[in-house]
């Protein structure tokens, strides 16, 4: 079996397209644009690059970026401050805090600080509830990007085996409560798992979240397997490479060969996260001004 390349960049393109539509609606009816703060505290190279990334994407989707810069030691209580701005500001929809935080700041803190209506990475203790529960609020971007790429491929999820590996507040966990809720069998496995590779026989769907290049192999999978790849790692770079390359958590070459339908690192989920994230800033707009949207058309 050659399995079939899962194509997140493309369906990316095609979200974002979509999310720039209604963006330009809300635009009309509100007289202005949906708006997405990011706020970046300290110099973390990789942070630096998604916050770039993000505040250009946001500008292409027609929404307004607001990008506000902390020095690396600033007190928490500077951040906080910043956050109350945010959240009263009615030119913000959503709020975004880029992880990691340095040491001295908590960072349950900080995000317990950003209203739940501006929380588009759908971090706070209220949206966890709320997605756990059943009730309407905000999933983070990157689990929500791994069920519309699913629902994509396979329609109705209901009845599956799916398997997530890895068990983080951002990933993992909601992750497995998506997958309940759309009726599949979850079973979330972690770093105490016993007999994993038993475990991730078993499943219709496995969707890795663990951060360990190409741990998940190809005699892991039940032969057809739906294999979303969360994991982004960085190999030592190789003879005359500059730089390591991309892998994910899955063996890539070698579950193409026994997988029904693979996500690839780079370009599958990877490119879903920021996707996402436009969508629920003008999912936030449209809430926070009370304008009808069909938000499951998004
Ligand atoms: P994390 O470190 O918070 O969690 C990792 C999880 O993996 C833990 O729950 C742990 O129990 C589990 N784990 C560790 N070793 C294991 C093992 N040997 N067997 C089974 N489980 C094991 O990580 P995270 O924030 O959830 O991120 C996971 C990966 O996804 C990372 O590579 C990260 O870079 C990537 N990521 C990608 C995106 C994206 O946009 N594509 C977004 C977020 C995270």
């Amino acid at each position: 079996m050659v399995a079939d390349i899962i194509d997140g960049k493309a369906f990316a393109g095609r979200l974002r397209e979509r999310v720039a539509t209604v963006a330009a609606r809300f635009e009309r009816a509100a007289g202005r644009k949906p708006g997405l703060a990011v706020v970046l505290v300290g110099e973390d190279a990789a942070s630096r690059v998604y916050v770039a990334a993000k505040g250009k994407a946001t500008i292409e989707a027609g929404m307004a970026s607001f990008e506000h810069r902390l020095p690396a030691d600033a007190p928490q209580g500077e951040l906080l401050a910043l956050v109350a701005r945010l959240n009263a500001d009615p030119a913000v929809d959503g709020i975004l805090v880029q992880l990691p935080l340095p040491p001295q700041m908590d960072e349950a803190a900080v995000i317990a600080a950003i209203a739940p209506a501006k929380d588009v990475d759908g971090f706070t203790v209220e949206n966890a509830g709320r997605l756990a529960t059943g009730l309407p609020g905000f999933v983070p971007c990157t689990p929500l990007g791994c069920l519309m790429l699913l629902k994509d491929r396979l329609g109705d999820l209901s009845g599956l085996e799916a398997v997530v590996i890895g068990r983080s507040n951002i990933v993992g966990k909601p992750m497995a409560q998506l997958l309940t809720q759309a009726s599949c069998t979850v079973t979330l496995a972690h770093s105490r798992t016993r007999d994993l590779p038993a475990v991730v026989r078993r499943a219709d769907i496995v969707v890795a979240a663990v951060g360990r290049p190409e741990m998940i192999a190809a005699d892991w999978l039940k032969p057809g397997a739906t294999v979303i790849d969360v994991g982004i790692n960085r190999l030592p770079p190789a003879e005359g490479e500059s730089r390591g390359r991309l892998v994910g958590d899955v063996d890539f070459a070698g579950a193409s060969a026994v997988a029904g339908a693979i996500t690839p690192v780079p370009g599958g989920v990877g490119p879903m996260t920021i996707a996402v994230l436009l969508r629920n800033t003008a999912v936030a707009a449209y809430r926070n001004a009370g304008i009808a949207l069909d938000e499951n058309a998004l």
